[in-house]
């Protein structure tokens, strides 16, 4: 079974300014354009990221315009976790973000803690009502309490991005882990949201493996809260 929509908002798109992704805001947001996409979450790595941006990108993004080639521009960051709670960008630039998005990467500090470390370092950070998304749970390099994390997104409504890089180019091993999410996602009810992680334009809006997957364990389409751009929106807590 597949849905018989895709979603209108990719919410986890890298540009150049990432360090290691290869097209600007304005080829990203033409090919989403083209392809009928109608929201873009322009999620660069944070500052923790080797070759990731300066702060000063995230404190500059009041320059980009909310649309670009009639697509929303969400101003957003893919946030390092760098401990119990902790990320690294400060609030004071993450409370002027649109979306907010915190996950695991090697080299930012906080390697090898183990299962239990990563799961209170996750759970803290799903109690911040700033954080709105966990990217790429299933990583098989940062094992995670799945149940604890999905029962925790069901009770604060922070999102569990199922990643479509995961399922073919990214993070090796992420299958069976993000099959595993997505079903207690079903089971618990909580919200999800679909992700390219696209690192060049021609990435944008892909999302049929992960859709495949959340189609395959009986998630509701209602559940996927980047649907449309009115359902991402409400998400985010954002005016239309
Ligand atoms: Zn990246
Ligand atoms: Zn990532």
């Amino acid at each position: 079974m597949l849905y018989p929509f895709s979603p209108q908002a990719d919410l986890h798109v890298h540009t150049v300014a990432s360090g290691h992704a290869y097209s600007t805001l304005g080829e990203i947001v033409q090919e989403a354009a083209r392809k009928g996409l109608k929201m873009v979450g322009m999620t660069d790595h944070g500052p923790g990221l080797p070759g990731g941006p300066h702060p000063y990108h995230f404190a500059a993004l009041r320059f980009v315009p909310e649309y670009l080639h009639g697509v929303r521009v969400l101003r957003g960051i893919e946030a390092n976790i760098l401990g119990i709670g902790q990320l690294d960008l400060e609030d004071v630039l993450l409370d002027r973000l649109d979306l907010v998005m915190a996950g695991f990467h090697e080299d930012c500090g906080f390697d090898e803690r183990g299962r239990d470390e990563n799961t209170r370092a996750v759970l803290a950070l799903m109690d911040n009502p700033k954080v709105k998304v966990i990217a790429h749970p299933g990583n098989p390099n940062f094992p995670l309490d799945y149940r604890a994390v999905v029962e925790k997104g069901a009770a604060t409504g922070t999102a569990l991005e199922i990643n479509n890089s995961s399922f073919f180019i990214s993070r090796r091993g992420s299958d069976g882990n993000c099959r595993e999410i997505i079903r207690l996602c079903a089971e618990l009810g909580a919200p999800v949201t679909v992700g390219s992680d696209a690192h060049i334009a021609q990435g944008v809006g892909e999302f049929d493996d992960a859709l495949g997957a959340l189609a395959a364990a009986g998630i509701k389409w209602e559940q996927v809260v980047n649907r449309t751009l009115e359902s991402a929106l409400t998400f985010l807590g954002l005016p239309a």
